[in-house]
Order: structure tokens, then C-alpha cells, then sequence
């Protein structure tokens, strides 16, 4: 099993069932809610223009 982000093989079990190293995986924690951040901006931009409140 390797760390999807950099390759590197993943030694604990934790870091093998997630798929990423402490480091990439906080990383990619961080990733996701960015993205969910900008989700949730674009969701909110829709709504006030589409007039929907
Ligand atoms: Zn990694």
C-alpha cells in the first residue's frame, strides 16, 4: 500500500486505510474543505441570483 498523494509506502494502519501519510492526508483534509468551501460559495452566489430566498 502506497500514500495515493506522493508514493511513499504507508507503514501504520491508520495511514494504509485512508490511502495517504499523516502529512499528505492532513493535506488532503485541508483540499476537501476548500473545495466544499468554494462549493458552498457557488451554492450561495446561485442562490441570490436566482432570486430563490
Ligand atoms: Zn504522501
Amino acid at each position: 500500500m502506497q500514500c495515493t498523494t506522493c508514493g511513499r509506502k504507508l507503514k501504520d494502519k491508520k495511514s494504509i486505510d485512508r490511502g495517504y501519510g499523516p502529512v499528505c492526508y492532513e493535506k488532503h483534509l485541508r483540499d476537501l474543505a476548500d473545495a466544499e468551501f468554494e462549493k458552498n460559495q457557488v451554492t450561495i452566489d446561485e442562490v441570490i441570483e436566482g432570486d430563490a430566498v
